[in-house]
């Protein structure tokens, strides 16, 4: 997976990308990261890259011109056309599914706004799709797009080791993960569950099935409707329901 991030803060995105296990994945060879300064994509000699809005009103707004450059010079190195995610408070919500979505894909290139935000038109021309990362607003797209570069890269093969898979994670097959625990076996009085201890996999798998449904119930009664319940699941949540009614 490839993915190019049109910045004002390149510094602030390589930081992040070089570290933990993103980073491992990284210096393999499994992601390649090219975070692009859009500054170097300016033909105004003071390198300036924003304005004030047309209409008036307060701060200023990315021109679209250096945004198209970097754009450009991303597509010519690529020999096609890439992906253009713009990272805006006004796009989609980022959702597990959509990061399993991108995560598909050869490569993405991640547009950061700044200030007021970006030029309406370079949107137009060359946004295939706008991303946001929650309903509230951030100084900047550099949060918003490092979110997302996470998301999807560890979804990519090889960048979690089989220890860190993530299929039972939360969210991922519409449910909450189940509660996890390590050494020590007691903590302030708390004991682990005592069926984490038996080495009986299809009860401990059976357990953290009804963990997994039970803290759904409780954390986020929403996910429940769309979630992949077969038989014994529902035969267990209507007694949970009825319990707790
Ligand atoms: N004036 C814009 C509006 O009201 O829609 C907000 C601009 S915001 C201060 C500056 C930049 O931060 C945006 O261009 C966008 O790239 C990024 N940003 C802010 N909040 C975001 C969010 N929730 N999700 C994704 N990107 C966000």
């Amino acid at each position: 997976m490839r993915i190019d991030i049109a910045t004002l803060f390149p510094e602030m995105c390589e930081t992040v990308l070089s570290e933990s296990i993103i980073g491992r994945a990284r210096r393999k060879g499994i992601l390649q990261f090219f975070c692009h300064n859009i500054r170097d994509y300016t033909l105004d000699k003071h390198r300036r890259v924003d304005d004030a809005p047309y209409g008036g009103g307060m701060g200023m707004v990315m021109q679209a011109d250096p945004i198209y450059r970097c754009f450009e010079d991303v597509r010519e190195k690529l020999g096609k056309r890439p992906h253009v995610i713009y990272l805006s408070p006004q796009g989609k919500s980022l959702t597990q599914a959509k990061a399993v979505e991108l995560s598909k894909m050869d490569g993405l290139m991640l547009i950061c706004g700044h200030y007021e935000g970006v030029d309406e038109r370079v949107i137009e021309e060359i946004v295939d799709e706008e991303i946001s990362i929650g309903d509230y607003v951030l100084t900047g797209g550099e949060l918003p797009a490092l979110v997302l570069a996470d998301t999807v890269c560890r979804l990519i093969p090889g960048v979690l080791s089989d220890e860190e898979s993530f299929t039972e994670e939360s969210h991922y097959a519409g449910l909450l993960e189940y509660p996890q625990y390590t050494r020590p076996p007691v903590w302030h009085d708390r004991e682990v569950p005592s069926v984490l201890f038996t080495g009986h996999h299809a009860n401990i798998r059976k357990w953290r099935r009804e963990q997994q449904i039970v803290r759904t119930l409780h954390k986020r009664p929403d996910m429940l409707k769309d979630a992949p319940l077969d038989k014994e699941d529902r035969k267990f949540l209507r007694l949970l329901q009825q319990k707790e009614e």
